[in-house]
């Protein structure tokens, strides 16, 4: 093995935009090898594809986490001949258990002389010639010997692993992530990411109850979500004297949705204007229903995108097994104080009765700190 054949879908779609793209995701591959120290010589653009030339296994784990890869192959190059193909795919064969096999060629420049059918005829039979024992199979092979011909190429694999899919970062812009120590977020975060969003995490915590400046179980999930965009960053927000305001000036019933009000004032006060995105999913827990979700949302003028409005909490579940956040997820961690958390929250909350409550909060300046 000498590379590995990198191949996308949605993005081969964007007509002019194309060079771009490739580009951006050429780029994600490059700062995901960095992230997880892996070793390449270079990586190159051929048409449809992209070539990394690496012989590290280290780069399988990498490759599985930039988004954009539908999938990718270890793969041989050869210099672009015949013959060359056959003595390498005889090669690889030599070492492989006897088998049915299905030869599988894809020219991703049509300059070369044979078609794909009658490449795979010819390794086929040489195939058959050289070790007897093999079986054709075309519907159901143990071995798939795969075949893809550029200009001046050719790359032998047999093997195939599922990328992320999705868009690679940054094409689908920036935004802020408002993390918690929960199940939901992170996985918020992973599925805004996919669509190539660049992302800057925010966490607001109490930083009286958290028993560090950053709290171990934040830092481990921004780790985790940094394997799927090196760019990542973090800031936590230290929120406990905001906290102490709401908790004298709010009736416990608004108190949560007062405390996601000033989240959101917070960001577009302070920070920017990006588009918020949050872990929200519709009647999860008595603070999620449409009513409180509009009332909130309308003390913003920022985008809010909620990925997860949809999902049945088994879905979220599934999907932070998935990505690796769930175990970090369901360690305990003192997130909001309780009193925060009242037994019978809003479900109906007026904007009106939000803003009386905000009218009388008065909120220090508050310095943010930035990981990156
Ligand atoms: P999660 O599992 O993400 O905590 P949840 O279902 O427990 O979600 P809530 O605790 O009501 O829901 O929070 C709703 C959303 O508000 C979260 O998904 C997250 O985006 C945001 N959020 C909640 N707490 C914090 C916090 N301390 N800092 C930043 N964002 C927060
Ligand atoms: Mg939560």
């Amino acid at each position: 093995m000498d590379c590995f054949i990198i191949r996308y879908g949605e993005i081969a779609l964007k007509g002019k935009n194309r060079p771009y793209f490739e580009k951006t995701l050429a780029n994600a591959v490059r700062r995901s090898l960095r992230h997880f120290n892996v070793r390449y010589s270079k990586i190159k653009r051929v048409r449809g594809r992209i070539l990394l030339f690496s012989d590290d296994k280290k780069a399988i784990k990498a490759l599985k986490k930039v988004f954009g890869i539908v999938s990718f192959s270890p793969a041989d190059s050869v210099e672009l001949s015949i013959d060359n193909i056959k003595e390498k795919v005889l090669g690889i064969i030599k070492n492989k258990k006897k088998s049915r096999f299905k030869v599988s060629t894809n020219r991703l420049v049509k300059e070369f002389s044979k078609k794909s059918q009658e490449i795979n005829e010819i390794i086929g039979e040489a195939i058959l010639n050289q070790f007897p024992d093999f079986e054709v199979s075309l519907d159901n092979p143990q071995l798939e010997v795969g075949i893809e011909i550029s200009k001046k190429e050719a790359y032998i694999y047999t093997e195939k692993y599922d990328g992320q899919g999705g868009l690679p970062i940054p094409t689908g812009g920036k935004v802020f992530v408002l993390l918690s120590g929960g199940i939901d977020s992170p996985v918020a975060a992973y599925q805004i990411m996919r669509r190539g969003c660049n992302a800057q995490l925010i966490h607001f915590y109490n930083e009286l109850r958290a028993q560090a400046r950053v709290p171990d179980k934040i830092k481990r999930i921004y780790y985790r979500l940094k394997e799927y965009n090196p760019l990542l960053k973090l800031i936590l927000v230290p929120f406990s004297d905001v906290e102490k305001e709401i908790i004298k000036k709010s009736p416990s019933p608004y108190r949560i949705l007062v405390l996601r009000v000033l989240f959101f004032r917070y960001i577009e006060e302070n920070l920017s204007s990006l588009p918020i995105v949050t872990g929200d999913n519709l009647g999860q827990v008595a603070s999620q229903t449409l009513d409180n979700l509009r009332a909130v949302s309308s003390f913003s003028s920022s985008l809010i995108i909620r990925p997860l409005i949809s999902l049945d909490k088994q879905e979220v579940i599934d999907l932070a097994k998935q990505i690796g956040t769930y175990d970090i997820s369901i360690e305990p961690y003192q997130d909001c104080c309780n009193l925060l958390l009242p037994k019978h929250p809003e479900t109906h909350a007026k904007a009106d009765n939000i803003k009386k409550i905000l009218d009388k909060i008065e909120l220090k300046e508050i310095k943010p700190i930035h990981l990156k």
